[in-house]
C-alpha cells in the first residue's frame, strides 16, 4: 500500500514536524496548519507518486534476494526481478514489539491504535508511556473510556511531545486516568487482565488493550537479503554512513530501517535525504563502470 506506515497512523494524528520537514524532492507540502494532518500527508505523498510516474508495484511483499551475475534476483510473493542495485527502506512500523505474554493473540488486544470511537465506554488498558501510549490514552479518556495504563518505568516517558507530557501526567494526577508504574502486564484474559504492580499481582476489569510497546525492522527479513546487523542491542544494519551502501555492493539501506531497534532516532525528517544520497552513490557507480 502506498505510505503503508502512515495509513496506519492513529486517524486524528497531526505529526509533530511541520509540512515544510516533510517535504522531499524539492516539493512543496501545503497543509491547513503548520503540522499536517495524516490524511495531508497521505494525500502529499501520493501526488508525489503520482507527479513523478514512479513504477510502484502495491500489495506485493519482499521475501529474498539471492545474488546473481551484475546484481540481484529479488523474490516477491509475485516475481522474481533481476536488478543491479537495491534499497531496503522498510521502516518498521510493520512489526510490533511483542510482550510474548498469554492472552497477547487475543482479538480485543491491539498493537495499532485507530480510533477513540472505537473505546467509548469501554474498560481500555494502554501498555507502555511514550508518545503513542499518550496519545490513545488521552484520545480515549476524553471520548468516554474507562482508561487505565500500565507503565514498565517509573514514569511517563521524558522524550513524549512537550505538548501531550503535561496534559497526561495531569490527568493522571487528577484521577481521570489510572496510571500503575513499574508495572507488568502479566497475562490479558477474555475479560480482564493481570498486572504485576510493585503491591503485588492485580486483575482489572477490561475490554481493550492497546498494547502500545513499540515495534521493530523485520530482522528475520535483512537475515532472508542477506544483510548483517550490528552486534548488541540495537541491531543496526550495517552501512557505510557517507554512502548508505552496506556490506553487499550496490544494496542500500534508507529510511528509519537504518536505526535498527533505535526506533526514536530516525524519522522522516532527518532520513528524507537518504533517497538523493542513494541515488548519487548509484550514479557515480555507473560512471565508474
Ligand atoms: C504516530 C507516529 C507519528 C509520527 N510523526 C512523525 C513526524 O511528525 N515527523 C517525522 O519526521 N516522523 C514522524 N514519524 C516517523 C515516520 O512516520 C517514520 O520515520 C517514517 O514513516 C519512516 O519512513 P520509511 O520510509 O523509512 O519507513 P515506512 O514509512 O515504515 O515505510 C516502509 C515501507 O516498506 C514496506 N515494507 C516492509 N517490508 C516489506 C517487504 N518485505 N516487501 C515490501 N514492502 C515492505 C512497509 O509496508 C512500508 O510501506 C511518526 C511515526 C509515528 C508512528
Amino acid at each position: 500500500m502506498i505510505a503503508n506506515s502512515l495509513f496506519n497512523f492513529p486517524v486524528n494524528m497531526t505529526f509533530f514536524s511541520t509540512s515544510m520537514k516533510l517535504e522531499i524532492q524539492n516539493t512543496p507540502f501545503i497543509s491547513h496548519l503548520d503540522k499536517p494532518t495524516r490524511t495531508e500527508a497521505l494525500e502529499y505523498y501520493r501526488r508525489l507518486i503520482q507527479h513523478f510516474d514512479l513504477d510502484i508495484h502495491l500489495y506485493e511483499e519482499v521475501k529474498r534476494m539471492q545474488p546473481i551475475t551484475d546484481g540481484y534476483a529479488v523474490d516477491t510473493v509475485k516475481a522474481t526481478y533481476p536488478t543491479r542495485s537495491v534499497v531496503v527502506a522498510t521502516g518498521f512500523y510493520d512489526t510490533p514489539r511483542k510482550m510474548n505474554i498469554p492472552g497477547e493473540d487475543l482479538p480485543k488486544v491491539r498493537h495499532y491504535y485507530d480510533d477513540p470511537y472505537a473505546y467509548i465506554g469501554q474498560d481500555v488498558l494502554v501498555i507502555g508511556a511514550a508518545n503513542s501510549a499518550c496519545d490513545a490514552a488521552l484520545e480515549c479518556w476524553r471520548k468516554g473510556a474507562r482508561v487505565t495504563m500500565a507503565v514498565r518505568g517509573p514514569e511517563i516517558n521524558e522524550r513524549v511531545k512537550y505538548w501531550i507530557k503535561p496534559d497526561i501526567e495531569n490527568r493522571i494526577e487528577e484521577g481521570s486516568i489510572t496510571a500503575y508504574f513499574n508495572t507488568t502486564t502479566e497475562e490479558i484474559r477474555e475479560d480482564t487482565v493481570l498486572l504485576g504492580t510493585p503491591a503485588g499481582p492485580l486483575e482489572l476489569k477490561n475490554d481493550f488493550v492497546l498494547a502500545m510497546t513499540g515495534y521493530q525492522p523485520n530482522f528475520a527479513l535483512f537475515e532472508r537479503l542477506g544483510l548483517p546487523v550490528e552486534e548488541g542491542d540495537a541491531c543496526k544494519p550495517i552501512f557505510h554512513p557517507n554512502t548508505l551502501e552496506t556490506t553487499l555492493p550496490n544494496v542500500y539501506m534508507a529510511g528509519v530501517a537504518c536505526a535498527g531497534r533505535q526506533t526514536s532516532k530516525l524519522f522522516i525528517e532527518n532520513t528524507r535525504d537518504h533517497g538523493d544520497i542513494i541515488v548519487e552513490g548509484i550514479q557515480q557507480q555507473a560512471v565508474a563502470h
